[in-house]
């Protein structure tokens, strides 16, 4: 059935399950319910379901089929460690309702100790006080931590602090959960050098600001130099200081955000810690606290009490940001990839992550010259402004020759402070052998640039569909009737 639909190759009678023997009483199909006409499913063997579901997914690009260095999302490897965990029918098949009432509490109180441990995890990852899985993005989480912000200035009768500042390299969603969330954004310029302009952040921060919001390092893939300067400087100012933990990876087990002078973070799981992102697959942006915040946490949170975990609304809860707590399945895969990881593992994911990148960044930079002098974190940020120029090139050209090689393309045009941008993740689980075929099949590209650009115009040429209209391809998912670029 390999060209046909699942409809096309349906055959009368032909079924794909057995179902086990009855055994509970017949019921009767009261007649009101039933339908007039069969319902026009597919009827198709085992095998055919189980090729047709095959075929579909290796069309597509994955983290464990392919190189993804999709900068930003961190599409890293998973370990399979972290699914066998979460797939534990312990974890799988617990009821939610089971926390409301406290009988039931009896019955998941492997869940709960596992809520409550990861969470000092994450405060003692991300050197604060406190931790809360409920958040179940990173634009969750950060709407979480800026509304507890908002708690903080209304409980101490702040009046006026109406702003928060964000940097233009910041993630799209910084500004939007500070909207959100009722506040004005002032926005932070950056330096030609890709990091926040320090005497800009002065200029901001005036007595309106409620607080600041930083990611870092940054989303041009540097460590800002005057975090702890800008933290010091907020907090004189009366504003509290938001951690954007989505590159957390960078700098995990080698520093803390709570001892920069942070007051709150979100932490993406589905980025850093073993749930690939992306997708709109199920995320976890848990957030971290210190002790100023706490009280405002939302609740129910998990407490000890003697040998029994029980739960508790905090002092003065924003109330619940979900119901019950969150994607826990994303949250039993982070605590499993942190616990078989410890603190020696962490440390060395950091290196790694970095390592890889500039390594990258110096294979590449003859062709593809960084937006921004320097060492990187844990992704480079290239340009192809100079091969646009020289040679109609462009960054959307390169992602897409690289789909023809093998590789799932890097993010482009992010951020868009940065002309032509190619941001690239390694990660840190990538060997030198799979980073050394990516640069080999970046500098392929970079010659075909010069002697056969029109080779790359037609990429992808090996795939099932062609150079889509990229708008359209969003809002038309029939790929048959998909009218192709020109
Ligand atoms: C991904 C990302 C976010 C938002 O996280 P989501 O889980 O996609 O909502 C915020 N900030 C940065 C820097 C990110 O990379």
């Amino acid at each position: 059935m390999d060209k046909r639909t699942v409809f096309e190759a349906s055959v009368a009678g032909r079924q794909a399950i057995m179902p086990p023997p009855l055994d509970v009483p017949l019921a009767e199909m009261p007649e009101e319910l039933k339908r007039s006409t069969p319902l026009a499913l597919p009827e198709l063997s085992e095998l055919d379901v189980v090729r047709h579901f095959t075929r579909l997914s290796r069309k597509n690009f994955g983290v464990d089929s392919h190189f993804y260095p999709l900068g930003s999302c961190t599409m890293k490897y998973n370990p399979k460690i972290a699914e066998v965990a979460a797939s534990h029918p312990g974890f799988t098949d617990l009821h939610p309702q089971l926390i409301s009432c406290e009988s039931y509490l009896k019955s998941c109180q492997g869940a709960l100790r596992l809520i409550y441990e990861m969470e000092e995890l994450l405060a003692e990852i991300g050197g604060l006080d406190a931790g809360c899985t409920q958040p179940m993005a990173g634009a969750h989480g950060e709407l979480t931590g800026v509304l507890l912000i908002a708690a903080y200035h209304r409980d101490h009768g702040n009046k006026g602090r109406d702003t928060i500042l964000v940097p233009d390299s910041a993630h799209g969603t910084n500004p939007a959960s500070a909207a959100i969330a009722g506040f004005k954004v002032r926005e932070v310029a950056s330096t030609s050098c890709g990091i926040v302009d320090f005497e800009d952040f002065k200029k901001c921060l005036a007595d309106d600001v409620a607080g600041v919001m930083l990611t870092c390092p940054n989303t041009h893939g540097l460590f800002e130099p005057h975090v702890a300067e800008m933290s010091a400087l907020a907090h004189e100012a009366g504003a509290l200081m938001y951690y954007d933990g989505a590159n957390l990876n960078a700098i995990v087990g080698r520093a803390r955000p709570g001892e920069l002078g942070f007051d709150v973070m979100h932490y993406n799981l589905h980025k850093s810690f073993g749930t690939p992102h992306g997708m709109g697959g199920p995320g976890s942006g848990a957030i971290a606290v210190n002790a100023l915040l706490a009280p405002y946490l939302p609740g129910p949170r998990v407490v000890k009490s003697g040998n029994n975990f029980v739960l508790e609304e905090p002092e003065k809860t924003i109330g619940p940001m979900t119901p019950f707590f969150g994607n826990f399945l994303v949250v039993v895969r982070a605590f499993a990839y942190l616990r078989a990881l410890g603190g020696e593992g962490l440390k060395e994911v950091s290196k790694l992550a970095a390592l890889n990148a500039n390594y990258l960044l110096h294979r590449l930079k003859e062709e593809f010259p960084a937006a921004y002098e320097g060492l990187c974190m844990h992704e480079c940020l290239l340009t192809a402004e100079k091969m646009e120029k020289e040679s109609g090139i462009s960054a959307l050209d390169i992602a897409k020759a690289l789909l023809d090689r093998g590789f799932h393309a890097p993010t482009v045009y992010f951020p868009l402070t940065v002309k032509e941008g190619l941001m690239i993740e390694p990660t840190e689980t990538e060997s030198r052998e799979t980073l050394d075929a990516f640069c080999d099949a970046m500098m392929d590209i970079a010659r075909l640039a010069k002697e056969d650009p029109d080779a790359l115009h037609r990429a992808p040429e090996t795939l099932p569909v062609g150079r889509l209209d990229e708008v359209k391809a969003a809002r038309m998912l029939d790929c048959a009737d998909l009218p192709e670029s020109d």
